[in-house]
């Protein structure tokens, strides 16, 4: 069986002394392709030495991650997002979005830098990958306004409603799927079965949010097998069907 974890950040502090031993697990595991997606500048060159040591299973996105938007740096970092998109290859702009957890104060700058790269991913004809938390709406407010057949790509760690999930299908978007599935008070659980699989990829968010029974603990990408089984059980299909689906899924959404 061969997996795809969309979303995992392979270059993590908290891989630092077992970074090896992570990746041969997942690849064990049958999780033998890994997208990683960017947070800011200095973590650039460590995506691509991860890259080099295995280039057949981790592919690349470039971006600044909502949490990361600063007034002080994110011209700079844009400017350095922009120029990375230019002269490497990318399979995605991401992460970008809106995180009004953790500050509020820089929505408004939130918001521009969200906009702006997501237009240089319709210009590339790349897909994006959202970083959506508590700000749901005004994430839609910005798709919405950038609505266009270039746009698309994944709802990172989609933690929405029903209405939402599907708002996120119309404007383009899959749905990633990750351990907030097999937690007890996750939710979408509960309608996910309403939706088909052809909007569904999987993902850990690594070293973040361990599905059961690890959660609370590091997450890493061979966890992505737990998911898969939980959407088997949630969809009555076989492992393999969930392998097959949402690895064709993120196939079709990066190109690769
Ligand atoms: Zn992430």
């Amino acid at each position: 069986m061969l997996f795809t974890d969309t979303h995992t950040h392979l270059y993590s502090e908290e891989f630092g002394n077992d970074r090896d031993a992570m990746m041969h697990r997942a690849l064990a595991s049958g999780v033998r392709r890994l997208f990683v997606p960017s947070i800011d500048a200095s973590y650039t060159q460590k995506m691509w030495d991860l890259q080099a040591q295995y280039p057949d299973h981790v592919f690349l996105m470039m971006g600044l991650h909502p949490c990361y938007v600063k007034p002080e740096t994110y011209e700079r970092e844009l400017a350095g997002v922009l120029q990375q998109l230019e002269t490497q290859k990318y399979c995605a702009v991401g992460e970008i979005g809106i995180d009004l957890y953790w500050d509020k104060t820089t929505l408004a700058i939130q918001q521009e830098a969200f906009r702006q790269q997501i237009r240089w991913a319709k210009a590339m004809k790349l897909p994006i990958n959202i970083h959506c938390r508590e700000a749901f709406e005004e994430v839609f407010a910005v798709l919405e306004s950038e609505r266009s057949p270039e746009l698309f790509g994944i709802f990172h760690c989609f933690t929405g409603d029903f209405e939402q999930a599907q708002r996120a299908i119309g404007l383009g978007m899959k749905l990633g799927i990750g351990g907030v599935v097999t937690f007890k008070n996750g939710k979408i659980d509960q309608f996910l079965n309403q939706i088909d699989l052809e909007h569904l990829v999987l993902e850990t968010d690594a070293p973040y949010l361990a599905p059961v029974p690890y959660r609370g603990k590091r997450n890493e990408s061979s966890y992505t097998v737990l998911v898969a089984q939980k959407l088997a059980e949630i969809y009555g299909v076989t492992l393999t069907e969930i392998a097959e689906i949402t690895t064709k899924n993120a196939q079709n959404v990066f190109g690769i």
